[in-house]
């Protein structure tokens, strides 16, 4: 007998969508793989087209960045032990700070153990009851909850567009408060869209906001460092707080913030992840050094390349067989998320299973990750895909939408 707690847990409409879905085989979630991420991957025991992972540039499994993992795990051994403020703080955590800093031009930088954390501690950190922030209604789970966490004022507006922001901004001021923090994701993790940066910032400087902005999934992709959107847009100025996670191109596991020393000493000691969870371990924070330092050289921008050109021959194929899939991108720009709109939850569910039975491992988003209704899978295209891979996976993707809809009509 469950105490009654428990049972209302199991009564949500999302358990109980999940464990029927489970009943019947055909739950995406939860699946087993049996081998590391590359351009396929062992899931369930069988070999299959990998499009389901945020390994952008392919570093999971590259030899440099196990070659450092296992050397920092021989010399550092498995665990960190304690959080940074006390004794988890290792040589290792503190070059990967510099190599950021160093990397971004910034004055410093602050590594936490997931880039979730990154987002809640800083903004419970940063922000508070006094403030008003405004935040893309799309914005990422972790930037969200943090506010949750802060108990601020919260002014969500329109997807990537920016009259939204401009009215959410007149409201905010409206309410005078202390400060005002404008946060939005440069590249939006499920529709694969991307931030128009600089009237975000525009606007900021205009009403005289500070603005964070999370590159979770564009550092490593784009900007003449590849640093991410900000660099691309030259915004770099405009920005108070940078955010971005290794657990996408640097192929690890961790967050970061960067910015002025003044910003980052006040994180280290009243980021309340920061303070009261474990460091990072020494294989996460060594595959991040080393995945940062590849990214910085001659073959993270042929890698860069690679996911751009793969993003786009991906798109072009589905796009050949009628398949919408451009999450409002400008003509010349590109993502390496390929959203491919579905809609129905459970018709969701029925596609990526056909999917899987033709050796494509896709993401999958339904409610509430996505709007009701708004169904998507979700494509990631990494630099290790081959032209046959990818041209083969747009043919399964039609056939299995076709089937899909020919059932949905039945
Ligand atoms: N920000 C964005 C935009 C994300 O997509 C994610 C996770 N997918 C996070 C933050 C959290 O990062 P992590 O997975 O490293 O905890």
């Amino acid at each position: 007998m469950n105490h009654p707690l428990i049972d209302r847990l199991a009564a949500d409409d999302r358990v109980r969508l999940f464990s029927s879905l489970q009943d019947a085989g055909q739950s995406p979630y939860y699946r087993t793989m049996h081998s590391s991420s590359g351009a396929t991957s062992n899931v369930q025991g069988v070999d299959r087209i990998m499009l389901g992972s945020n390994n952008y540039l392919g570093l999971a499994n590259h030899p440099q960045v196990i070659e450092a993992t296992t050397e920092a795990v021989r010399r550092f051994g498995s665990a960190s032990t304690g959080s940074r403020l006390l004794n988890g703080t290792m040589s290792l955590h503190e070059e990967l700070e510099a190599e950021i800093a160093d990397w971004f031009g910034t004055e410093d930088a602050l590594c936490f153990s997931t880039g979730y954390q990154t987002n809640l501690g800083t903004l419970a950190a940063l922000v508070g009851g006094r403030d008003a922030v405004v935040i893309d209604e799309f914005a990422h789970a972790s930037l969200r909850d943090g506010l949750r966490m802060a108990r601020t004022s919260v002014h969500p507006f329109r997807h990537n567009d920016l009259s939204a922001l401009e009215e959410a901004l007149v409201a905010a001021r409206g309410e005078s408060p202390d400060q005002i923090l404008v946060v939005v994701d440069s590249l939006y993790s499920m529709e694969g869209s991307l931030a128009p940066l600089t009237g975000v910032a525009d606007l900021a400087r205009e009403f005289g906001a500070a603005l964070m902005v999370d590159e979770a999934h564009a550092m490593g992709l784009y900007g003449p460092t590849r640093r991410g959107r900000v660099d691309e847009t030259g915004t770099v100025d405009a920005v108070d707080v940078t955010m971005a996670s290794f657990s996408k191109s640097s192929a690890s596991c961790g967050g970061f913030i960067t910015g002025s020393a003044e910003l980052v000493t006040g994180l280290r000691v009243t980021a309340r992840p920061m303070i009261f969870s474990t460091s990072s371990v020494p294989a996460a924070t060594a595959s991040s050094l080393a995945s940062i330092r590849l990214m910085r050289t001659d073959e993270g921008a042929r890698r860069t390349d690679a996911v751009r050109r793969n993003s786009i021959l991906l798109r072009t194929e589905l796009r050949g067989k009628g398949i919408e899939c451009d999450s409002g991108l400008p003509d010349d720009s590109w993502s390496p998320i390929v959203p491919v709109p579905v809609g129905d939850d459970l018709r969701a569910a029925h596609t990526w299973n056909l999917l899987l039975e033709a050796g494509v491992y896709t993401g999958v988003a339904v409610h509430p990750a996505v709007p009701a209704a708004g169904a998507i899978l979700r494509l990631c295209v990494t630099a290790d895909h081959t032209e046959e891979q990818l041209v083969g996976a747009a043919v399964s993707i039609a056939h299995a939408l076709a089937a899909t809809r020919l059932d949905a009509a039945s």
